[in-house]
């Protein structure tokens, strides 16, 4: 993680979280009856995200499948499962981060997102990074990691390995994994990926103490807000 240090220096400009988390709500609304792309045709939920609005962790999916779509939330099928006991094995839970998707809504038959789509979605993606204000990015395989990164190179060239990037004006390190769906398949890429996990809490720490400024604590945003549609979700 030698790339960290170039980060630490970076000074923190965080925004209050009160005043980011109500922008989130904002952008919430916007998108619930998102009319993009082609997609917002046969889905029943735009999945926006959930968790912690002022998490320093977020991780990127890739798109809602059935399930998502149905309930309104990420990772709520086996595969978030797996993404939810890996985070107990660092001592973490979705209270502790953000969980987004590079696409909001559900692909017809959990087909493979398209450019065109993705291109539609990421300026979605993109705010919710600026709102957030995370210092660390998991993606989770080959379409998060690519539209993040910027490069096409495939997860599996680049798992593991922190890169620092500039998202949406901000200094973040983008920590490419395995899809926990792919994980699913193969024992050896599960433990590839909980030995990525087992790696996040190093690179949080890392990240964090220098951008730290002292002041008032803000308060604690998981779960707070109306409890209507998605609002309670983050
Ligand atoms: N896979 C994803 O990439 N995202 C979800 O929300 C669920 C499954």
């Amino acid at each position: 993680m030698g790339a960290a240090g170039e980060l630490v220096a970076v000074t923190d400009s965080r925004r209050p979280a009160t005043a980011r988390r109500d922008q989130l709500v904002e952008l919430y609304r916007e998108l619930k009856d998102c009319q993009k792309c082609p997609l917002a045709q046969g889905r029943t939920t735009v999945v926006f995200g959930t968790g912690n609005a002022d998490a320093d962790l977020m991780f990127v999916g890739e798109a809602p499948g059935f399930h998502e779509d149905q309930q309104g939330k990420p990772f709520v099928g086996r595969a978030g499962k797996l993404l939810d006991q890996l985070l107990e094995e660092i001592g973490m839970s979705r209270n502790d981060c953000f969980i987004a998707n590079t696409l909001k809504c559900r692909p017809p038959d959990n087909r493979d997102p398209m450019p065109d789509e993705i291109e539609a979605c990421r300026p979605h993606l993109e705010r919710q990074i600026e709102l957030i204000e995370p210092r660390v990015i998991c993606t989770l395989g080959n379409f998060a990691t690519k539209l993040l990164t910027g490069s096409p190179q495939g997860i599996t060239r680049v798992r593991g390995v922190p890169q620092a990037h500039e998202i949406a004006g901000q200094s973040v390190f983008l920590y490419p994994i395995f899809h926990p769906a792919a994980a699913l398949r193969t024992t050896a890429m599960l433990e590839q990926l909980r030995a990525d996990f087992q790696a996040l809490p190093r690179l949080l720490a890392e990240v964090a103490p220098a951008l730290e400024e002292p002041g008032e604590p803000e308060p604690e945003l998981a779960g707070v807000g109306p409890p209507v549609d998605q609002l309670g979700l983050f």
